[in-house]
């Protein structure tokens, strides 16, 4: 044996089995953290992660859910194109109704329970009819609440169709059977 070749004793990380190794290589294993075993098969089952069939089958769910995210993130340009191309192709308007219809009942009972709330309420409305306002003026949509005020400004000063026919006496006069105003031909 040559005098370099120091020989120092470990134990087996895996079984505990004491063994003799070259010195450097277990001062090399200490050092990088590698961890020192009698052979393949000892530093093979140290590698086991020792897991039930149920645990293997979690967790390979676990990284499959990770890489789909992942890959969801990375391709979100295509898939988005890819949905995109997929709703022309196939949107049927008549269908689509029908299946809106479907949720209505659910909608309505939700928009009751949601309008309960006065804050709530309040946001909403003023919400929708920004909302609207947009869609219909564009740019301009802040001028349109001015416009509304006009409007019924001027709508104010004017009698309404309702008030002129009161006033003309049609309510007093309708009889029995008859649309007709009779004053009206009198
Ligand atoms: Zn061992």
């Amino acid at each position: 044996m040559a005098a370099y070749k120091l020989e120092a004793s470990y134990r087996c990380d895996q079984c505990g089995k004491q063994n003799t190794k070259r010195a450097a290589d277990v001062r090399r294993a200490i050092v990088c953290g590698g961890g020192l075993f009698c052979d393949k098969v000892c530093f093979g089952l140290s590698r086991r992660k020792w897991l039930t069939d149920e645990e293997r089958i979690a967790d390979r769910k676990e990284r499959v859910r990770l890489y789909g995210i992942k890959r969801r993130e990375e391709l979100a340009d295509q898939i988005k194109k890819q949905k995109a191309d997929y709703f022309k192709r196939t949107y049927n308007p008549k269908s689509a109704k029908i299946e809106r219809a479907k949720r209505m009942g659910w909608h309505v009972a939700y928009m009751r329970e949601y309008y309960k709330d006065p804050v709530k309420k309040a946001e909403k409305v003023a919400y929708d009819r920004e909302r609207r306002d947009k869609a219909k003026y564009g740019e301009f949509w802040e001028c349109a609440p001015i416009l509304r005020e006009l409007e019924e400004d001027i709508r104010g000063r004017f009698p309404t169709q309702y008030e002129r026919m009161k006033a003309r006496g049609y309510y007093l006069t309708k009889t029995k059977g008859s649309n007709r105003c009779l004053t009206a031909t009198m």
